[in-house]
């Protein structure tokens, strides 16, 4: 690990302890070379294993990215991206799977984003869930106006 401070490529672990939760490593280094010390956490890191069998930590950046896409003209804005990819970070998280296939990814995104926009919605289930007809819309359309409270 390198020094933050002055890059040199060594560092000591002067100390190790587990965070409160368990979920994490601490540990305090030392550089050898300026004398700085500096902290450093060690964590599992959720991967999302694709459907070619290739897999790759998860981000939440690209979540957020697929979902922009989806609410291209939508009246949208970055807040509600952010929160809506946080929600689906903390939904994974609370799998406690270090190895989540991706399409489980894709469920943890269509409820937040139902919730945000029906068109949004609609334009990424169509993608996600491979939408073939218009009869495929219209089902899911169905679906839609059926959970919707009578009024709206
Ligand atoms: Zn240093």
């Amino acid at each position: 690990m390198h020094c933050p401070f002055c890059r040199n490529p060594d560092s000591r672990v002067i100390d190790s302890r587990s965070t409160e939760d368990g979920a994490a490593i601490r540990r305090r280094r030392s550089c050898p070379e300026c004398g700085r010390r500096f902290t450093t956490q060690e964590t599992v890191l959720q991967m999302v294993a694709k459907r070619s069998g290739v897999t790759e930590p998860f981000s939440r950046d690209k979540i957020i990215a697929g979902v922009r896409r989806a609410c291209q003209g939508r009246p949208v804005d970055e807040d509600a991206l952010a929160k809506l990819g946080h929600q689906v970070e903390e939904a994974i998280r609370a799998t406690g799977v270090a190895e989540i296939p991706s399409h489980q990814i894709g469920l943890a995104i269509l409820g937040p984003l139902r919730e945000l926009d029906e068109v949004a919605y609609l334009r990424f289930a169509s993608v996600y869930r491979g939408f073939e007809s218009l009869d495929d819309f219209a089902k899911e359309i169905e679906l839609l106006r059926a959970v919707d409270p009578p009024g709206e």
